[in-house]
């Protein structure tokens, strides 16, 4: 069990790109608190990535490396948290396997985030075997690490449900824990917690089409990283559905980035009620407000883009910090497959694992 004073978090990204604001509210803030108190474990899911970018696996090794300088730029301590490779740490894929036999098709395809994926990413019919085993893949990469919660957006709780639910199957089908034991007693009695969600601030940005989520793959999202002319362009080009100074737009926040925005990143609440009711009122302009918007973000951009331009400058140190993540990761993660195989009466021999 890991230490109770230091309670355990996993959660991480896809490197299908660079992280966004959605990211920030949905899963940093509560990853830069939680450092200070928990022991975290963030991963960098490369494998998962291939589900939708299975042709280019040199893109997302690029992007492996820029989302470990998003994380150090948005304050991860690299001293404090643990930042690994998903693809270098083996007992995640052995893992997943045993999983796989655990979880029913049905159970899998009834999962919503999956059949919205689906829909969102203009999959068709034509997602790869592998796109179905991404989110079993997830309960491993969660798992292997026996984490007390897992920080995430609103998003993936479908997934965590599926974790919690595979965890106390695990422990039902191999430890002799009974089913009806109560959440909190499976780790005790078991190989595995049951990990609870812990969605962020904000539980789902929109993007600045105002459709659908903010999300790497929809060309929707601003950029922590993005530089000052970018975020204006990208603020001038907000949806807010106002036709004219009269019309007040779209009225659903939920579908209104302008003023999902202004609530969630401008800190002058009186500001923002003020702007707001101007608006209404057809005295200001979406231009007003964009332009307000833009400079709120520049100021909390800069110092991450300071960061990062040291990271940039030093590619050796990410490596390390990479390098070092995943071999404490992988530490972790052999003992739980150690502990899960064991249980499964699957332990043939030990092993031991270095990276070069
Ligand atoms: P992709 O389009 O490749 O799925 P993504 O932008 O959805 O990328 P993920 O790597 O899938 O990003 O998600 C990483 C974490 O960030 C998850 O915990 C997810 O729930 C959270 N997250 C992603 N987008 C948002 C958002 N718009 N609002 C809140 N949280 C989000
Ligand atoms: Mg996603």
């Amino acid at each position: 069990m890991s230490d109770p004073a230091r309670p355990r978090i996993l959660t991480g990204d896809t490197p299908t790109g660079r992280l966004h604001l959605g990211h920030y509210v949905g899963s940093i803030e509560n990853r830069l608190a939680m450092q200070e108190t928990h022991e975290c474990f963030f991963i960098i899911a490369n494998t998962h990535a291939l589900t939708t970018r299975a042709e280019d696996p040199a893109g997302v090794t690029a992007d492996v490396l820029e989302i470990t300088k998003d994380y150090l730029a948005a304050d991860i301590d690299p001293a404090r948290s643990t930042i690994f490779i998903q693809s270098e740490v083996p007992a995640i894929a052995e893992l997943t396997w045993y999983f796989a036999m655990l979880l029913g098709y049905g159970r899998l395809m009834r999962n919503p985030t999956v059949k919205d994926e689906i829909i969102v990413k203009n999959l068709g019919d034509n997602y790869s075997f592998g796109f179905l085993m991404y989110p079993v893949g997830q309960v491993a990469d969660i798992l292997a690490f026996r984490p007390q919660w897992v920080p995430v957006g609103e998003d993936q709780v479908p997934h965590i449900e599926m974790c919690r639910e595979l965890a106390r199957k695990f422990n039902v089908a191999y430890c002799g824990v009974d089913p009806k034991t109560p959440d909190e007693e499976h780790e005790k009695l078991g190989v595995f917690p049951v990990p609870a969600a812990k969605v962020g601030r904000i539980a789902r940005l929109p993007g600045i089409d105002g459709k659908n989520k903010m999300s790497k793959s929809l060309g929707n999202a601003i950029y922590l990283s993005d530089d000052s002319k970018t975020l204006r362009k990208k603020c001038n080009q907000i949806f807010t559905g106002r036709m004219s100074a009269t019309d007040p737009g779209e009225t659903d926040p939920a579908k209104n980035p302008l003023w999902a925005f202004h609530d969630a990143f401008n800190h002058d609440k009186a500001e923002v009620a003020d702007m707001k009711a101007r608006y209404a009122e057809g005295k200001i302009g979406d231009g007003d407000c964009k332009k307000r918007l833009a400079e709120v973000l520049d100021t909390m951009l800069e110092p991450m883009r300071q960061r990062r331009a040291a990271f940039d400058a030093d590619p050796k140190r990410v490596l390390t910090v990479l390098r070092e993540g995943t071999s404490r990761a992988n530490g972790v993660a052999e003992e739980t497959l150690m502990r899960a195989k064991k249980a499964m009466k699957f332990d043939f021999f030990s092993r031991s694992l270095r990276l070069e």
